[in-house]
């Protein structure tokens, strides 16, 4: 059935996600990835009825050519045009604004416009696509839903999103921590809710989403109540190329001793430290997997991720106060490192979380399950989907559900 489909756009600094949902089945149709922009040569890969398709482009391409390639070029040739009935942005950043997703509208583009600030190289970005949409699917004005990654956060209490600066900082400029990857934490715990067969809001878990970028959020009654990244997704956990947490002290020894400048030092944090930093030779985990028990440069590098991670899941235990419903795992590495699971459960014993290494060794490559022995607090790999929450949000929404 092909007359209820939604176009997920996810506009990243220089590329471009997409995908055709058909919502009422809940099943992707079409996905792809748009990259390289700005450069020589940049390149979309699409996938339809399982097979993939490759476009090259000898030019300089930018969101606006890619989304009119996606929408007059693929939708029209693949018949999937006159069928789409909305269309569902992915938004890094909604400041304090935004604790749903919303119809986009002239207010909610400006407080876009507005939460720019704290995630430059995003919120422009989608408010470009937003924009080009608007001019190349003008039939589908009211029917554009923005999907925050920062909503899911917003219930976090005080006590846990101000950081320790003068107060008018937060009460003047609102920093403040804000998270991120909420989609996925909506996605994973509403899949961890029937498989648990507990209800949402009574729902206690620790979830994990280790992906390029990580992090974890303890969520209580099925509410978002801490979270590991801050003001920005640079803070927290150890990431492929970003530094996570880091004694703020270290950015004025690199400024006046190392005397780097400050978009240097900003480069250094965001696109070289992590696992490749560590490692200074990849941030793929794949490559470490492989690695960890040949190359004791991997192996230490990977043992500081480990050590963090295994910190975060406990400190976040005690926000759970009376009991874990269970340990959640998502993301490319949280879904597939049967290596990163393994040690870093393994340093949870005192919590009473045991890993089963015949399940764990299993569970993988898209699969869904249980990877715990039967004693031990449930642990689960759930593979997360953003985009069939954007679409359901965006379904949701503009149908008043
Ligand atoms: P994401 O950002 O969620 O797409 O996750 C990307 C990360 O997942 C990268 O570090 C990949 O190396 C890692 N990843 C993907 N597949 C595997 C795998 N089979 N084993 C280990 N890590 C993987």
């Amino acid at each position: 059935m092909l007359n209820k489909l939604i176009l997920v756009i996810n506009c990243g600094s220089s590329s471009l996600k997409f995908s055709i949902i058909n919502i009422l089945e809940k099943k992707i149709l079409l996905f792809g990835l748009a990259e390289n922009f700005n450069k020589k040569y940049s390149c979309i890969t699409w996938n339809f009825n399982n097979i993939k398709k490759k476009k090259i482009f000898y030019s300089k391409i930018d969101h606006k050519i890619i989304l009119n390639f996606i929408i007059n070029v693929l939708l029209k040739e693949n018949l999937l045009y006159n069928n789409i009935i909305a269309v569902g942005h992915r938004i890094v950043h909604g400041g304090e604004k935004f604790i749903n997703s919303v119809v986009i509208t002239k207010k909610v583009l400006k407080a876009i416009k507005n939460a720019s600030i704290f995630a430059p190289l995003h919120n422009p970005i989608q408010l470009i696509g937003i924009q080009e949409i608007i001019k190349i699917l003008p039939h589908l004005e009211g029917k554009q839903v923005a999907v925050f990654d920062t909503a899911f956060h917003q219930t976090i209490p005080e006590k846990a999103y101000l950081y320790a600066l003068p107060i008018k900082f937060y009460k003047k400029y609102k920093i403040r921590r804000y998270g991120a990857h909420g989609t996925s934490y909506r996605y994973v715990i509403k899949i961890a809710s029937k498989i648990l067969n507990v209800s949402l809001n009574t729902l206690n878990c620790i979830s994990c989403h280790l992906g390029n970028g990580s992090s974890i959020t303890a969520i209580k009654n099925g509410k978002s109540v801490d979270t590991s990244m801050g003001l920005t997704p640079l803070e927290g956990l150890v990431m492929g190329t970003r530094c996570g947490d880091i004694d703020p002290a270290i950015i004025f020894y690199m400024f006046n001793i190392l005397n780097l400048k400050i978009n240097e030092i900003y480069k250094i944090l965001t696109e070289k430290s992590g696992m490749l930093g560590l490692t200074n030779i990849t941030s793929d985990f794949r490559y470490i997997e492989n690695n960890y028990f040949k190359d004791l440069k991997i192996k230490k590098a990977t043992d500081v991720f480990i050590h963090r991670l295994s910190k975060y899941i406990a400190s976040y235990s005690i926000l759970m106060e009376k009991k874990i419903d269970a340990i959640i795992f998502t993301g490319g590495i949280g879904e597939n490192s049967v290596l990163i699971r393994e040690k870093t459960i393994e340093k949870l014993k005192i919590l009473n979380i045991f890993v089963d290494k015949k399940l764990n060794n299993e569970i993988k490559f898209g699969k869904t399950g249980f990877i715990n022995t039967i004693n031990s607090i449930p642990i689960l790999v759930i593979p997360t989907n953003e985009e069939l929450m954007i679409a359901q949000d965006t379904f949701n929404i503009i149908t008043n559900k």
